[in-house]
């Protein structure tokens, strides 16, 4: 018989399962602390729990593990880069992010990616499976367990769609945040995401704080199309309106993003057009210089062109940042960590 993925169990439902094996709530507490404060990826650390209760715990349940294949120390920042493997073989990637106010954790939703945006390596082999909750959960513990250091703040920003892995993301949201966990805020978390719009709305409704961010990276319906698949499916339009819809029903300001590709989407027509898309809404665009792939044909623009592209948006009265480029020695871009051993297991 399968046993039990017990670190995706919600506290309730733990607390639950427990009940039916005939144990008191109490000892379902212990476990999810376990579980979800100390991140213990084996029962027989439970040392508070009877040996009895350890093994029928085992012969029922399975904390599924991850082993750690790289860790990458940048030099030129406090930036880390962690490659994970998975029970059944896939790699993630996940980056941790020191800040003033805080380490800040990257987590992957899924193993690959089936959005096809042109300039993400993430995509470029599709998706293998999803991620489930105690997967994302995972990458989190792990990084504190390694690094002996507290994580306060979260972005779902690495490998992966979440809002195509809805159910599983929404889980993790709950359990990182709940009280018998890590607790840590929903404010301290943004999930980005390329615009599923059916999914956005749901989003809004779930009753969460975390921040949306959205993959906007066109200025126009069709510049978009070309960049983002996704977007034959969800017009501009309908996307924009699902962020207005999220931001009426949580009352959290939108984060655009916006990968500046040379010659591609910084022109003063994209400023001006991006100028009527966000004048006017309560929000916030992040642009990031695109980090060259490999396989990819996309160029950053020169620094002195980002800085007037964001200089000319802020005169428009646009809320506008260029994001700090961060590890750039230690395969920096998304998903190039693990596209990098995928690659080399096919050559070998
Ligand atoms: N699937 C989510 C998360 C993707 S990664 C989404 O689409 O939003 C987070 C951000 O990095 C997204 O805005 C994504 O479009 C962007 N991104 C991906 N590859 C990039 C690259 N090579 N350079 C710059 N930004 C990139």
């Amino acid at each position: 018989m399968e046993r039990k993925d017990i670190a995706s169990l919600k506290f309730e439902e733990l607390i639950q399962e427990m009940e039916v094996l005939g144990e008191k709530a109490y000892r379902g507490k212990q476990v999810y602390a376990w579980l979800h404060e100390k991140g213990a990826d084996s029962f027989e650390e439970m040392t508070n729990l009877s040996k009895a209760l350890r093994e029928k715990l085992s012969s029922e349940y399975e904390i599924v593990r991850m082993e750690t294949v790289e860790r990458q120390i940048s030099k030129k920042d406090p930036t880390e880069k962690f490659l994970f493997e998975l029970s059944d073989g896939n790699q993630i990637e996940s980056v941790l992010m020191r800040y003033r106010y805080g380490n800040s954790v990257c987590i992957s939703s899924q193993a690959g990616c089936r959005m096809g945006c042109r300039f993400c390596a993430s995509t470029i082999d599709g998706l293998n499976r999803n991620l489930t909750a105690s997967e994302m959960l995972r990458q989190v513990y792990q990084i504190q367990r390694i690094t002996g250091e507290r994580v306060s703040n979260i972005v779902v920003m690495g490998t992966g769609e979440p809002l195509d892995n809805y159910d599983n993301f929404v889980r993790f949201i709950h359990m990182i945040s709940d009280e018998h966990g890590l607790h840590i805020s929903q404010r301290n978390i943004t999930a980005s995401t390329c615009g599923i719009v059916p999914n956005m709305r749901r989003l809004a409704k779930e009753g969460l704080q975390i921040t949306l961010a959205l993959s906007l990276h066109g200025s126009n319906q069709e510049k978009r199309r070309r960049l983002m698949p996704v977007a034959n499916k969800y017009s501009l339009e309908d996307v924009m309106e699902a962020c207005d819809y999220y931001f009426l029903k949580t009352g959290r300001r939108v984060t655009f993003e916006y990968s500046l590709l040379s010659d591609v989407n910084d022109s003063n027509s994209d400023i001006k057009e991006l100028t009527e898309l966000l004048k006017g809404r309560n929000c916030h665009i992040n642009l990031i210089p695109v980090n060259p792939v490999k396989e990819r044909d996309f160029k950053k623009p020169d620094s002195k062109k980002a800085v007037e592209f964001e200089n000319k948006l802020e005169k428009n009265g646009i809320n506008v940042t260029i994001r700090r480029e961060r590890g750039s020695d230690i395969d920096g871009a998304c998903g190039q960590l693990r596209r990098r051993y995928a690659v080399s297991k096919r050559e070998n």
